[in-house]
């Protein structure tokens, strides 16, 4: 959760047909939407992207990405567009484009890339997506009502209103992309990162990388990269036979790795959760910038987003959010939340929470359509001169099991003034140069890192725990 303010989008939803070549492969194919649509759908969900995630701010790698895709974006198939590349601050592992031309890299890509050429394969499929305009295709083949997921939480599609507009509008825009789409794109990969000098066959390492994520410990942390895209180690294969093929068309040509100056451009980027934005620690949710804290339910998920953190246990059959309300008073939200949502009051007091004023409200939603209602129960804390909103939802009749679990949260919102829980740092990546050969495994016992991440270190690295290293080279360690 981020201290600004929530953001409006509006969905857009088109459905103006028309054929027209493909850039790409040059044929002709039903494609819904025009080029000036597919530049305003991208244009008009940028800015929730960015506010959902927030940008890691780093001038350097912001510079990097920028001066790499540029050149690529010159040679592709669709040099015309206006490209624009961004640093999501997430620790997620992902990559992805909109229609249009925006190109997005989550922080925790970043750091999980070892050289310049395994960055410039992703790029290149990235860019690949928009050039063959695959977003344009796959925007008129689902439709919101099919997706049941609100961040990574899967919930009843009863509760999907609760999600913020900016994670619908993402989901919207995640949209899976098929098998086809995927592998074309692999193909335009290759040929853009190879045609900008850069070994392809690289590519095809990161994707091993990827598949060794997904047998790991980190594989809950990544779902979007992986479901959305085909099984990474037929990927690897794949991808390694074009990368062969496309430098076998530039004899005598040397393709770039570029591993140490890679490396060096990502030293001390932040690695993980930052909990500056908000982290949970033994079932409590610590806020150290906001300096608040409240109890999860026990086995509940939780997603933290810049806007919403979201609880739910894993049946689905709840959903708890705390976000903020833009309102100059209690009185002025519960109204607002009221009329938003068309919600009919059970019963609602103004109470003193824990030394903060507060508002809390029973209600019921009935949708017009199905006649189905959900019941939630709200609580609105005034602290430091915000809103804050807490939602507990359930259908009707689960409403008396999940209540002792919604008044346990949302009653015990406290103020964090516990030092040692707001003055958390992140984890960062910090490049290492080894002193001595051996072992990788021995490399991170020498910097004494701790046996039960040497897993995870391996697969950062895009190492083996038994490949030899040898001395001199540049190592990825995780540091606070
Ligand atoms: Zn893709």
């Amino acid at each position: 959760m981020k201290n600004y303010s929530l953001f409006v989008f509006t969905s857009l939803f088109l459905a103006v047909s028309a054929c027209s070549v493909n850039p790409v492969t040059g044929k002709k194919q039903l494609v819904f939407m025009s080029e000036e649509q597919e530049i305003a759908l991208g244009k008009q969900a940028d800015p929730s992207i960015v506010a959902m995630y927030g940008l890691y701010q780093d001038q350097q790698l912001q510079n990097f990405i920028n001066e790499k895709g540029q050149q690529m974006a010159k040679i592709s198939h669709r040099p015309h567009l206006n490209y624009e590349f961004k640093i999501l601050d997430s620790p997620v592992v992902n990559a992805f484009a909109l229609p249009g031309g925006y190109i997005y890299f989550t922080r925790g890509i970043l750091a999980h890339f070892s050289n310049e050429a395994e960055f410039a394969g992703v790029l290149g499929h990235e860019i690949g997506h928009v050039t063959a305009r695959h977003g344009a295709i796959q925007q008129t083949q689902q439709t919101l009502g099919q997706i049941l997921l609100i961040g990574g939480l899967i919930v009843s599609p009863a509760f999907r209103q609760f999600a913020n507009e900016g994670m619908q509008a993402m989901q919207l825009l995640f949209l899976k992309n098929s098998r086809d789409h995927e592998s074309q794109s692999d193909e335009l990969g290759v040929e853009y990162s190879t045609e900008i000098g850069y070994d392809a066959r690289h590519m095809a390492n990161f994707f091993q990388t990827l598949n060794n994520m997904r047998t790991g410990t980190e594989s809950e942390t990544l779902p979007t990269f992986l479901s959305t895209h085909p099984d990474p180690l037929n990927r690897f294969q794949r991808v390694g036979e074009l990368a062969e093929q496309a430098q076998a068309q530039h004899p005598g040509m040397t393709f770039k790795v570029n591993r140490d100056s890679y490396l060096q451009m990502i030293d001390g980027i932040i690695y993980g959760e930052d909990p500056k934005q908000g982290y949970v620690e033994n079932n409590t949710f610590y806020h150290p910038e906001l300096k608040f804290y409240f109890p999860i339910p026990n086995a509940w998920r939780t997603v933290n987003t810049p806007q919403q953190v979201q609880m739910a246990p894993k049946d689905g059959k709840a959903l708890m959010i705390l976000t903020l309300t833009q309102a100059n008073s209690l009185e002025e939200a519960a109204q607002t939340i009221v009329e938003k949502y068309s919600l009919t009051v059970v019963e609602q007091k103004k109470l003193s929470l824990n030394g903060m004023d507060a508002y809390a409200m029973v209600a019921d939603q009935t949708n017009q359509q199905t006649n189905e209602s959900i019941r939630l129960l709200t609580y609105l804390i005034s602290y430091n001169g915000l809103i804050y909103t807490f939602h507990g939802v359930s259908l009707p009749t689960d409403f008396e099991k999940y209540l002792p679990s919604f008044n346990q949260t949302m009653r015990n919102f406290k103020v964090l003034r516990d030092a040692s829980k707001i003055n958390v740092k992140p984890e960062r990546i910090s490049i290492k140069r080894l002193s001595k050969s051996g072992t990788f495994q021995s490399a991170l016992e020498d910097y004494r890192i701790p046996s039960d991440r040497h897993r995870e270190l391996a697969l950062i690295n895009g190492l083996d725990l038994k490949d030899q290293v040898s001395a001199g080279q540049y190592i990825k360690i995780v540091v606070k």
